[in-house]
């Protein structure tokens, strides 16, 4: 993702600690008290301008969702978003990197995790930075509820290759796989912004659905 800098990013992302939250880590095992409730919790990792994560908190409103995303100058755009969407009560972002998640979530605190078009890094070298490598795979597991879901979406054939045999040599089971989504789109399915971009080029979107062990 080309990013343009955003100096006007940081102050605007203060002043919105009630969707932005700037301390996760001291809500760990407590986010059914900042959310108010006992809803199930889905979060998506690498959520970008945020697209996906506001459309689903509309759609959704029994369950709560944590949008979790690295840069300032991105995360903004999906705050501005949440705003424009009149701050659904079920959503917050986190801007916070992947590989620490276990510093904001207990286990069993997560039932679902979204993964939407998730970096490539296509050199073999670089593989460990996959968002489906194993060492992810691992803090994943570590959040989520036993036998609790990861739900995810690319364009990228040979990420979603990489990610089918990551995935079953972790020992995660396929509940669902679909080479064509847009084929037969779901009425459900909300696009993300990287999604409506390929399939404009007339790409194929690729999507599954994992388990972890129960
Ligand atoms: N999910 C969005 C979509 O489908 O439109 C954005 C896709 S974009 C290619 C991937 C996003 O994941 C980027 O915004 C990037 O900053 C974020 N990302 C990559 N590695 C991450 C990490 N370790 N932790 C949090 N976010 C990450």
């Amino acid at each position: 993702m080309r990013l343009r800098n955003k100096p006007w990013a940081k102050d605007f992302i203060q002043k919105h600690p009630e969707i932005l939250i700037p301390n996760p880590e001291e809500f760990k095992g407590k986010w059914n008290e900042v959310f108010g409730n006992d809803h199930p919790l889905h979060i998506e990792v690498g959520s970008g301008k945020g697209q996906f994560i506001v459309g689903m908190a509309l759609a959704n409103p029994e369950i709560n969702y944590i949008g979790i995303e690295l840069y300032d100058k991105v995360i903004v755009k999906a705050l501005q978003k949440a705003l424009e969407a009149g701050s659904p009560p079920n959503l917050r972002l986190l801007k916070v990197n992947a590989e620490e998640l276990e510093n904001f979530f207990q286990k069993n605190e997560v039932d679902r995790i979204y993964l939407n078009f998730s970096d490539p890094w296509p050199k073999k070298r670089h593989a460990k930075r996959r968002l489906t490598h194993e060492r992810f795979l691992r803090i994943y597991e570590s959040i989520l509820v036993d036998g609790g879901e990861i739900h995810f979406k690319t364009d990228n054939r040979g990420l979603f290759e990489y990610s089918l045999v990551s995935m079953s040599q972790y020992g995660m089971v396929l509940n669902e796989v679909s080479l064509d989504l847009h084929a037969n789109e779901p009425e459900d399915n909300i696009r993300t912004e990287y999604e409506e971009k390929f399939s404009a080029l007339g790409q194929p979107i690729y999507r599954l659905e994992a388990q972890f062990a129960k």
